[in-house]
Protein backbone atom coordinates (compact mmCIF):
# COMPACT_ATOMS: atom_id res chain seq x y z
CA UNK A 1 0.00 0.00 0.00
CA UNK A 2 2.67 2.53 1.13
CA UNK A 3 4.51 1.29 -2.20
CA UNK A 4 1.34 2.05 -4.23
CA UNK A 5 1.18 5.35 -2.84
CA UNK A 6 4.87 6.56 -2.97
CA UNK A 7 4.65 5.25 -6.76
CA UNK A 8 1.13 7.52 -7.31
CA UNK A 9 2.48 10.79 -5.38
CA UNK A 10 6.08 10.21 -7.87
CA UNK A 11 3.76 9.73 -11.10
CA UNK A 12 1.52 12.85 -10.21
CA UNK A 13 4.80 14.67 -9.47
CA UNK A 14 6.08 13.65 -13.22
CA UNK A 15 3.24 14.57 -14.70
CA UNK A 16 2.69 18.26 -13.12
CA UNK A 17 6.70 19.12 -13.66
CA UNK A 18 6.21 20.07 -17.06
CA UNK A 19 3.46 22.65 -15.72
CA UNK A 20 5.29 23.46 -12.47
CA UNK A 21 8.65 24.12 -14.65
CA UNK A 22 6.66 26.37 -17.12
CA UNK A 23 5.80 28.14 -14.88
CA UNK A 24 9.19 28.98 -13.17
CA UNK A 25 10.48 29.43 -16.90
CA UNK A 26 12.62 31.54 -17.51
CA UNK A 27 14.63 30.77 -14.46
CA UNK A 28 18.21 31.43 -16.23
CA UNK A 29 19.95 32.74 -19.28
CA UNK A 30 18.63 31.18 -22.74
CA UNK A 31 20.68 30.16 -25.49
CA UNK A 32 20.17 30.28 -29.31
CA UNK A 33 21.84 28.39 -31.59
CA UNK A 34 22.96 30.63 -35.23
CA UNK A 35 24.62 28.07 -37.20
CA UNK A 36 26.99 30.89 -38.64
CA UNK A 37 29.63 32.41 -38.32
CA UNK A 38 29.01 36.04 -36.23
CA UNK A 39 28.66 39.00 -37.80
CA UNK A 40 26.45 37.86 -40.60
CA UNK A 41 23.24 38.14 -41.49
CA UNK A 42 21.29 35.87 -39.12
CA UNK A 43 23.74 36.34 -36.47
CA UNK A 44 22.90 40.12 -37.02
CA UNK A 45 19.02 39.98 -36.94
CA UNK A 46 19.15 36.74 -34.25
CA UNK A 47 21.18 38.95 -31.99
CA UNK A 48 19.03 42.31 -32.51
CA UNK A 49 15.61 40.04 -31.67
CA UNK A 50 17.11 37.98 -28.65
CA UNK A 51 18.13 41.48 -27.17
CA UNK A 52 14.66 42.22 -27.08
CA UNK A 53 12.68 39.42 -26.67
CA UNK A 54 15.15 39.20 -23.97
CA UNK A 55 14.31 42.04 -22.23
CA UNK A 56 10.63 40.94 -22.64
CA UNK A 57 11.07 37.84 -20.71
CA UNK A 58 13.59 39.20 -17.64
CA UNK A 59 16.24 36.45 -18.80
CA UNK A 60 19.36 37.18 -21.20
CA UNK A 61 19.49 35.24 -24.58
CA UNK A 62 23.10 33.98 -25.17
CA UNK A 63 24.13 33.58 -29.13
CA UNK A 64 25.93 30.27 -29.48
CA UNK A 65 27.44 30.27 -33.25
CA UNK A 66 28.05 26.78 -34.06
CA UNK A 67 28.85 27.34 -38.12
CA UNK A 68 29.10 24.84 -41.08
CA UNK A 69 27.63 22.62 -43.70
CA UNK A 70 25.26 25.25 -44.61
CA UNK A 71 23.69 25.67 -41.27
CA UNK A 72 22.85 21.59 -41.08
CA UNK A 73 25.74 20.99 -38.07
CA UNK A 74 24.33 23.71 -35.90
CA UNK A 75 20.67 22.53 -35.94
CA UNK A 76 21.71 19.11 -35.57
CA UNK A 77 23.02 20.34 -32.31
CA UNK A 78 20.41 22.12 -31.76
CA UNK A 79 17.20 19.27 -32.41
CA UNK A 80 19.07 17.24 -30.11
CA UNK A 81 19.16 19.67 -27.10
CA UNK A 82 16.89 18.97 -23.89
CA UNK A 83 13.48 20.28 -24.46
CA UNK A 84 13.60 22.22 -21.64
CA UNK A 85 13.13 25.81 -22.78
CA UNK A 86 16.17 27.18 -22.42
CA UNK A 87 17.97 26.52 -26.00
CA UNK A 88 16.75 27.28 -29.29
CA UNK A 89 17.69 27.37 -33.00
CA UNK A 90 17.67 30.29 -35.63
CA UNK A 91 16.42 28.58 -38.19
CA UNK A 92 16.56 30.03 -42.06
CA UNK A 93 15.32 29.02 -45.39
CA UNK A 94 18.36 26.89 -46.03
CA UNK A 95 18.53 24.10 -43.61
CA UNK A 96 15.08 24.58 -42.08
CA UNK A 97 13.37 24.44 -45.49
CA UNK A 98 15.32 23.16 -48.76
CA UNK A 99 17.75 20.77 -47.29
CA UNK A 100 15.71 18.14 -46.50
CA UNK A 101 16.37 17.87 -50.52
CA UNK A 102 19.74 18.74 -50.86
CA UNK A 103 20.95 16.11 -47.83
CA UNK A 104 20.64 12.02 -48.26
CA UNK A 105 21.31 12.14 -44.86
CA UNK A 106 20.20 15.27 -42.51
CA UNK A 107 20.49 14.84 -38.61
CA UNK A 108 17.61 16.13 -37.95
CA UNK A 109 13.65 16.61 -39.28
CA UNK A 110 12.75 20.41 -39.59
CA UNK A 111 9.08 19.73 -38.58
CA UNK A 112 9.46 16.10 -36.28
CA UNK A 113 12.64 17.18 -34.56
CA UNK A 114 10.93 21.08 -33.56
CA UNK A 115 8.44 22.82 -32.33
CA UNK A 116 8.22 26.28 -34.38
CA UNK A 117 8.33 29.15 -31.92
CA UNK A 118 7.83 32.20 -33.94
CA UNK A 119 9.09 33.78 -37.45
CA UNK A 120 11.40 36.89 -38.09
CA UNK A 121 10.42 39.40 -40.43
CA UNK A 122 11.79 38.55 -43.77
CA UNK A 123 14.82 39.77 -45.48
CA UNK A 124 15.50 40.68 -49.22
CA UNK A 125 18.63 39.63 -50.80
CA UNK A 126 20.96 42.17 -52.90
CA UNK A 127 23.69 40.89 -55.48
CA UNK A 128 27.06 42.54 -54.49
CA UNK A 129 30.15 43.02 -56.23
CA UNK A 130 33.32 44.69 -54.58
CA UNK A 131 34.59 48.23 -55.49
CA UNK A 132 36.78 47.39 -58.19
CA UNK A 133 34.82 45.24 -60.22
CA UNK A 134 34.46 44.82 -63.53
CA UNK A 135 31.00 43.65 -63.58
CA UNK A 136 28.04 47.00 -63.43
CA UNK A 137 25.29 44.97 -63.39
CA UNK A 138 23.59 41.47 -63.15
CA UNK A 139 23.32 41.60 -67.45
CA UNK A 140 27.38 41.51 -67.12
CA UNK A 141 28.23 38.66 -64.61
CA UNK A 142 25.60 36.77 -67.18
CA UNK A 143 27.13 37.56 -70.44
CA UNK A 144 30.85 36.98 -68.76
CA UNK A 145 29.74 33.13 -67.50
CA UNK A 146 27.58 32.33 -70.99
CA UNK A 147 31.45 33.89 -72.61
CA UNK A 148 33.55 32.12 -70.72
CA UNK A 149 31.84 29.02 -68.48
CA UNK A 150 33.18 28.78 -65.02
CA UNK A 151 34.71 31.73 -65.30
CA UNK A 152 32.62 33.94 -63.05
CA UNK A 153 32.70 32.79 -59.19
CA UNK A 154 29.82 33.55 -56.22
CA UNK A 155 30.62 33.60 -52.62
CA UNK A 156 28.10 31.61 -50.59
CA UNK A 157 27.35 31.23 -46.81
CA UNK A 158 28.34 27.24 -47.13
CA UNK A 159 26.43 24.73 -49.18
CA UNK A 160 22.68 24.84 -48.57
CA UNK A 161 22.74 28.43 -47.43
CA UNK A 162 20.13 30.97 -48.78
CA UNK A 163 22.93 33.18 -50.69
CA UNK A 164 23.98 29.42 -52.32
CA UNK A 165 20.52 28.44 -52.98
CA UNK A 166 19.76 32.34 -54.34
CA UNK A 167 23.13 32.02 -56.71
CA UNK A 168 21.96 28.57 -58.19
CA UNK A 169 18.69 29.86 -58.88
CA UNK A 170 19.87 33.00 -60.32
CA UNK A 171 21.70 30.93 -63.00
CA UNK A 172 19.70 28.51 -63.19
CA UNK A 173 17.38 31.01 -64.56
CA UNK A 174 20.04 33.01 -66.92
CA UNK A 175 21.13 29.37 -68.06
CA UNK A 176 24.87 29.64 -67.10
CA UNK A 177 27.46 27.81 -64.93
CA UNK A 178 28.44 30.00 -62.04
CA UNK A 179 31.50 28.50 -59.79
CA UNK A 180 30.19 28.13 -56.16
CA UNK A 181 32.86 28.91 -53.04
CA UNK A 182 31.32 27.75 -49.69
CA UNK A 183 32.38 29.56 -46.62
CA UNK A 184 31.09 29.12 -42.97
CA UNK A 185 28.85 32.73 -43.10
CA UNK A 186 28.04 35.09 -45.09
CA UNK A 187 30.72 37.52 -43.29
CA UNK A 188 34.28 35.12 -43.97
CA UNK A 189 32.34 35.30 -47.61
CA UNK A 190 31.75 39.07 -48.04
CA UNK A 191 35.40 39.75 -47.27
CA UNK A 192 36.86 37.69 -50.29
CA UNK A 193 34.20 39.92 -52.43
CA UNK A 194 35.55 42.94 -50.77
CA UNK A 195 38.96 41.98 -51.26
CA UNK A 196 38.01 40.89 -55.15
CA UNK A 197 39.33 37.17 -54.34
CA UNK A 198 35.55 36.24 -55.31
CA UNK A 199 33.62 38.46 -57.95
CA UNK A 200 30.13 38.11 -56.19
CA UNK A 201 27.62 37.42 -53.77
CA UNK A 202 23.77 37.53 -52.94
CA UNK A 203 23.93 38.99 -49.35
CA UNK A 204 20.72 39.49 -47.22
CA UNK A 205 19.56 43.51 -47.28
CA UNK A 206 20.50 43.74 -43.42
CA UNK A 207 24.12 43.24 -44.26
CA UNK A 208 24.66 43.91 -47.02
CA UNK A 209 23.42 47.79 -46.23
CA UNK A 210 26.38 48.59 -44.56
CA UNK A 211 28.74 47.69 -47.00
CA UNK A 212 27.24 49.57 -50.02
CA UNK A 213 26.98 52.41 -47.88
CA UNK A 214 30.41 52.23 -46.33
CA UNK A 215 31.25 52.26 -49.96
CA UNK A 216 33.00 48.96 -49.27
CA UNK A 217 30.69 47.34 -52.27
CA UNK A 218 28.27 48.13 -54.80
CA UNK A 219 25.32 46.55 -55.43
CA UNK A 220 24.17 45.07 -58.82
CA UNK A 221 19.82 44.11 -58.50
CA UNK A 222 18.10 43.14 -55.26
CA UNK A 223 16.13 40.22 -55.11
CA UNK A 224 12.83 41.95 -54.39
CA UNK A 225 10.34 42.06 -56.49
CA UNK A 226 9.88 45.96 -55.63
CA UNK A 227 12.69 48.34 -55.88
CA UNK A 228 14.01 49.75 -52.33
CA UNK A 229 14.85 53.50 -53.54
CA UNK A 230 15.60 54.89 -49.67
CA UNK A 231 18.35 51.84 -49.21
CA UNK A 232 19.45 51.07 -52.69
CA UNK A 233 18.66 54.33 -54.70
CA UNK A 234 18.94 53.44 -58.59
CA UNK A 235 19.51 49.72 -57.75
CA UNK A 236 17.32 47.84 -60.31
CA UNK A 237 15.59 44.11 -59.49
CA UNK A 238 16.37 41.21 -60.92
CA UNK A 239 12.55 41.12 -62.35
CA UNK A 240 12.80 44.41 -63.84
CA UNK A 241 15.44 44.21 -65.55
CA UNK A 242 17.30 40.26 -66.25
CA UNK A 243 15.21 37.91 -64.83
CA UNK A 244 11.52 38.65 -65.38
CA UNK A 245 9.50 37.14 -62.22
CA UNK A 246 12.65 36.57 -60.38
CA UNK A 247 12.22 36.82 -56.69
CA UNK A 248 13.89 35.28 -53.38
CA UNK A 249 13.76 36.54 -49.61
CA UNK A 250 15.27 34.81 -46.52
CA UNK A 251 12.55 33.52 -43.94
CA UNK A 252 13.66 32.97 -40.45
CA UNK A 253 12.46 32.18 -37.13
CA UNK A 254 13.17 30.40 -34.17
CA UNK A 255 12.70 26.41 -33.00
CA UNK A 256 12.56 24.57 -29.57
CA UNK A 257 13.50 21.14 -29.71
CA UNK A 258 10.89 18.96 -29.92
CA UNK A 259 9.05 18.07 -26.40
CA UNK A 260 9.42 21.82 -25.48
CA UNK A 261 6.19 22.46 -23.72
CA UNK A 262 3.90 24.33 -25.55
CA UNK A 263 3.65 27.26 -22.87
CA UNK A 264 6.93 28.03 -23.10
CA UNK A 265 6.71 28.41 -26.96
CA UNK A 266 3.57 30.52 -26.23
CA UNK A 267 5.31 32.40 -24.28
CA UNK A 268 8.32 33.38 -26.03
CA UNK A 269 5.97 34.30 -29.47
CA UNK A 270 4.01 36.70 -26.99
CA UNK A 271 6.95 38.44 -25.95
CA UNK A 272 8.43 38.68 -29.52
CA UNK A 273 5.13 40.20 -30.08
CA UNK A 274 5.11 42.69 -27.28
CA UNK A 275 8.97 43.60 -28.34
CA UNK A 276 7.46 44.24 -31.93
CA UNK A 277 5.05 46.59 -30.21
CA UNK A 278 8.24 49.36 -30.22
CA UNK A 279 7.92 50.82 -33.23
CA UNK A 280 11.23 53.22 -33.66
CA UNK A 281 12.66 48.99 -33.82
CA UNK A 282 10.49 48.12 -36.10
CA UNK A 283 11.33 50.94 -38.15
CA UNK A 284 14.89 50.86 -37.98
CA UNK A 285 14.47 46.84 -39.37
CA UNK A 286 12.67 48.23 -42.37
CA UNK A 287 14.86 51.00 -43.13
CA UNK A 288 17.50 48.14 -43.28
CA UNK A 289 15.47 46.27 -45.79
CA UNK A 290 13.73 44.07 -43.62
CA UNK A 291 9.94 43.25 -44.91
CA UNK A 292 8.07 43.22 -41.92
CA UNK A 293 4.93 40.64 -42.05
CA UNK A 294 1.40 40.45 -40.58
CA UNK A 295 1.43 39.82 -37.56
CA UNK A 296 -0.34 36.39 -37.67
CA UNK A 297 2.54 34.88 -40.13
CA UNK A 298 4.43 35.08 -37.05
CA UNK A 299 2.46 33.07 -35.36
CA UNK A 300 3.77 29.42 -33.41
CA UNK A 301 1.15 27.55 -35.98
CA UNK A 302 1.73 29.79 -38.83
CA UNK A 303 5.58 29.32 -38.66
CA UNK A 304 5.00 25.29 -38.59
CA UNK A 305 2.41 25.37 -41.55
CA UNK A 306 5.18 27.92 -43.53
CA UNK A 307 8.13 25.49 -43.09
CA UNK A 308 6.43 22.95 -44.18
CA UNK A 309 4.93 23.88 -46.96
CA UNK A 310 8.67 25.34 -47.76
CA UNK A 311 10.07 21.85 -47.10
CA UNK A 312 7.46 20.83 -50.54
CA UNK A 313 8.17 24.25 -52.38
CA UNK A 314 12.41 23.62 -52.23
CA UNK A 315 12.13 20.27 -53.27
CA UNK A 316 10.75 20.92 -56.52
CA UNK A 317 12.94 23.97 -56.86
CA UNK A 318 16.02 22.09 -56.28
CA UNK A 319 14.77 19.43 -58.92
CA UNK A 320 13.83 22.00 -61.60
CA UNK A 321 17.32 24.24 -61.11
CA UNK A 322 18.86 21.01 -60.42
CA UNK A 323 20.61 21.97 -57.22
CA UNK A 324 22.63 19.05 -56.04
CA UNK A 325 25.47 18.80 -53.09
CA UNK A 326 27.85 17.06 -54.77
N1 LIG B 1 21.94 33.52 -43.79
C1 LIG B 1 23.13 33.54 -44.58
C2 LIG B 1 22.95 32.71 -45.83
O1 LIG B 1 22.36 31.65 -45.78
C3 LIG B 1 24.36 33.11 -43.84
C4 LIG B 1 24.75 33.93 -42.67
O2 LIG B 1 23.89 34.45 -41.98
O3 LIG B 1 25.95 34.06 -42.40
O4 LIG B 1 23.45 33.08 -46.85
Amino acid sequence: MKLISTLGAALALLCTFPLAHAQTWPAKALTWIVPFAAGGPTDAMARDIADKVGKQIGQPIIIENVAGAGGTIGATKASKAAPDGYTFLVGHMGYMGAAPSLYKKLGYDPVKGFEAVFRFPDTPLVLLVGKRSPYKSAADLIAAAKAQPGKVNFGNAGVGSTSHLIAALFAAQAGVEMVQVAYKGAAPALNDVIGGQVDAMFDQSNTALPQVQGGRMTALALTSLSPMPQQYPGVPTLAEKTLPGFEAATWYGVYAPKGTPKDIVNKMHQAYLKALGDKDWTQRMASQGIHLLPEAQYAPEAFAQHTAAEIEKWRKVTTAAKIQID
